[in-house]
């Protein structure tokens, strides 16, 4: 088996265990953004419920004020009831409308912050509303996280222990080219050469569709010893393979319409 072989098939594990690593990732990124968004709303209805409290204590004090200012009143009025003199009554009496004054601006102030407090509330309680929807989404997001996760788990492991017992079967330079490859290009580290035209020749890199040099073929269809190099695609850098079918093909042992083609072929090879 060539190098590109035992290669191929620690790829072909690699493929598997990113595509089912890659269903996780997504359950844990949509979990992750409900929990997210359920701090956001926590952190708005902290806020909301600072200026309610803060608010409340405002309008406390409000009322206090307008009590005391009624208390006042009541008194002026039993005064300007005893009132001795003309003179006195209209003491108390421009009292009386100096404090009604004071009561009516309160009270003004005391209205604006009853709308104000009603409004804080109702946004309270749609944002509550709110939270508790996000809630559920997150808890179904979190199961769905770990039924994955548990779906996926005996598999991993088979998986990785089957990766390790092929890896040691490529030698080590060939291994750095493949992991710096994967780390550049994920899934596209390895690409099957594609056949365009066989009479003409015309291969291309299946991962970038960059006409491949005849060269690259015949590398990849040398008989197998352990130690012959890699095949990259020169445009991408793709560690290059040839899947069984194309190989007999290229090959031509499919026949052709010329005489003569497969000796031909052969020898060209
Ligand atoms: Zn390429």
């Amino acid at each position: 088996m060539s190098v590109t072989e035992k290669l191929l098939r620690v790829f072909r594990v690699d493929q598997q265990l990113r595509g089912l690593q890659s269903r996780l990732r997504a359950a844990e990124r949509f979990l992750d953004e409900q929990v997210r968004q359920l701090q956001q709303i926590d952190a708005r209805r902290d806020t909301l419920s600072a200026q309610l409290k803060q608010l409340q204590a405002v309008a406390g004090d409000n009322e206090g004020e307008m009590k005391r200012l009624d208390a006042r009143i009541e008194t002026l009025r039993e005064q300007m009831n005893n009132a001795k003199t003309n003179k006195e009554y209209k003491a108390f009496l421009t009292e009386v409308n100096t404090l009604k004054a004071d009561r009516s601006q309160y009270e003004t102030a005391a209205l604006e912050q009853m709308t104000k407090i009603d409004e804080l509330r109702k946004q309270i309680e749609t944002l509550d509303a709110e939270r508790a929807e996000r809630e559920k989404v997150r808890g179904v997001a979190h199961e769905d996280k770990s039924k994955r996760a548990d779906e996926i788990k005996d598999r991993l492991v088979q998986l990785q222990a089957e990766r390790d017992g092929l890896v040691k079967e490529v030698p080590l330079d060939a291994l750095k080219t493949y992991d710096e490859m994967v780390r550049q290009r994920g899934d596209e580290a390895m690409a099957p050469i594609e056949e365009l035209d066989r009479r003409r020749h015309e291969y291309t890199c299946s991962s970038c569709q960059m006409a491949l040099p005849m060269e690259t073929l015949s590398n990849l269809l040398r008989p197998s010893t352990s130690n012959a190099p890699l095949t990259r695609c020169v445009s991408c850098g793709a560690i290059l393979y040839l899947e069984a079918d194309a190989a007999e093909r290229a090959q031509g042992k499919s026949g052709g319409g010329k005489k003569g083609k497969k000796a031909q072929a052969s020898s060209e090879l």
